[in-house]
């Protein structure tokens, strides 16, 4: 585990997904917008040192294998022992699989479930959780939402609830 007092600085890799989705009122059509992690951090007055990289704009629902193999291989390139990635909720858990065999740095996935742009976002508060979570897990690959540390092999989204949940390993997406 890093050195807490010191910290290294963080990869942010983002991809899109809601978190970073715009409304068009007009058309009642949402698109994915541009990374909002950073301006989060930044009203936070976040003191972490940190890299942002944009990887996809896309909702999770579009990311394709390739698209995971890109991820996957800019985590492996990264020079950060420590990376958070933004991503789309629905197919985060199979992201997380993906990379799971690269164990030998922290990695954590965050999104929101709805907009950071909407006011009743539970995106700010995740950021800040996952950012706690990527500095002070020990090595390993880690879904980090709504107050929770999940293990992607024994994590789904429940759609209906509209929540993650620990499930059995059997039971895990992917
Ligand atoms: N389909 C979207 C996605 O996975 C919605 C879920 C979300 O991002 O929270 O990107």
């Amino acid at each position: 585990m890093a050195d807490v007092f010191t910290p290294a600085p963080v990869a942010v890799f983002t991809t899109g997904g809601t978190i970073d989705k715009l409304y068009f009122d007009a058309k009642s059509d949402y698109a994915v917008g541009d990374p909002q992690i950073g301006s989060i951090l930044k009203e936070a007055c976040a003191q972490v040192p940190y890299t942002l990289t944009q990887i996809f704009q896309k909702d999770s629902l579009d990311l394709t294998d390739e698209d995971r193999a890109v991820i996957a291989s800019h985590v492996e390139t990264s020079d950060a022992q420590q990376v958070l990635i933004t991503h789309g909720t629905d197919t985060m858990v199979e992201t997380a699989q993906v990379l799971q065999p690269m164990n030998d740095k922290t990695v954590v996935l965050v999104g929101a479930l709805n907009p950071a742009r909407f006011k009743n976002s539970d995106a700010v508060f995740n950021i800040g959780f996952a950012m706690a979570a990527v500095q002070t897990l020990p090595p390993g690959v880690y879904i980090a939402m709504n107050g929770r540390i999940f293990d992607p092999a024994q994590t789904r989204k429940n759609v209906n609830a509209n929540r993650f949940e620990h499930v059995a390993p059997a039971e895990a997406e992917g």
